[in-house]
């Protein structure tokens, strides 16, 4: 009787994979949380009931009859005072009445015309730029929708804000100057710098229908009391609401 070959016991399968070596996380910043503390919602209707209270009729220093000459006056005040700007624009929308005068202006003689409000050289091309826009792309009007008005030289977010929210109430944003991107960070309504972030920052916690007063709000509340250097606590009506480290009492 033939005998059965014997069978090769068969090799043992590997029964573990090899394990992935895990990589040790990337050190770096912590990510800044998605909303700073301060912005709790009863902490945030109080400041606006505040502000309201301080500045209910808070509305844009620039001096201007219409949305072509506030967009040029926006334009004109970077770098330099609503006070200022206002002086050469007296004379100034005068003798360039709209979009048409300022586009065919001479550009040196604008220049000129200019120069007290600073940077004057490159706010004559803006200025130029934007105006021959307006009338060769938008029918001599100041665009109502802001990926259009950001099309026209000279103009980011900032310059649209006004514009749009002073001129044609429509709240497409929430103008952050110099006074805003300060105080919404001493207010704890950001841990941002870039204007960009605490716009963004700023229109998650302030109610859209506030958008608009909140911006001039601030800027009145900036050039009065919360002062860059020394910020009057002492006579601020958000005293009571703000932790701010600078804080002069
Ligand atoms: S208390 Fe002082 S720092 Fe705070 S918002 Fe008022 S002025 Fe500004």
């Amino acid at each position: 009787m033939a005998t059965k070959p014997k069978r090769k016991p068969a090799k043992k399968k590997l029964a573990r994979a090899k394990a992935k070596p895990v990589k040790p996380a990337k050190s770096g910043k912590a990510a800044k949380s998605a909303r700073a503390p301060g912005t709790d919602s009863q902490r945030v209707a109080a400041i606006l009931a505040k502000l309201d209270e301080a500045y209910p009729s808070a509305t844009c220093e620039l001096n201007h009859k219409n949305a072509f000459e506030l967009l040029i006056a926006t334009i004109l005040s970077a770098q330099c005072t609503d006070v200022r700007v206002n002086q050469v624009t007296q004379t100034l929308f005068k003798k360039y009445p709209d979009a048409k005068a300022f586009a065919y202006a001479t550009p040196s003689e604008l220049e000129q015309e200019i120069r007290p409000t600073g940077f004057f050289r490159n706010k004559t091309k803006s200025v130029v730029g934007a105006s021959k826009a307006i009338l060769e792309k938008f029918d001599g009007e100041v665009p109502r929708a802001m990926d259009e008005i950001l099309t026209l030289p000279g103009v980011a977010r900032k310059t649209a804000n006004v514009v749009l929210g002073t001129a044609y109430g429509i709240p497409s944003g929430i103008v952050v100057d110099t006074h805003v991107q300060r105080i919404a960070n001493r207010l704890d309504l950001t841990r941002n710098e870039d204007p960009k972030k605490i716009e963004q920052d700023l229109m998650q916690v302030i109610p859209k229908d506030k958008w608009i007063l909140f911006s001039h709000q601030i800027i009145w509340h900036g050039r009065r009391i919360c002062q860059a250097r020394k910020p009057k606590c002492v006579e601020c009506n958000l005293e009571s609401v703000c932790y701010a480290k600078d804080k002069t009492i």
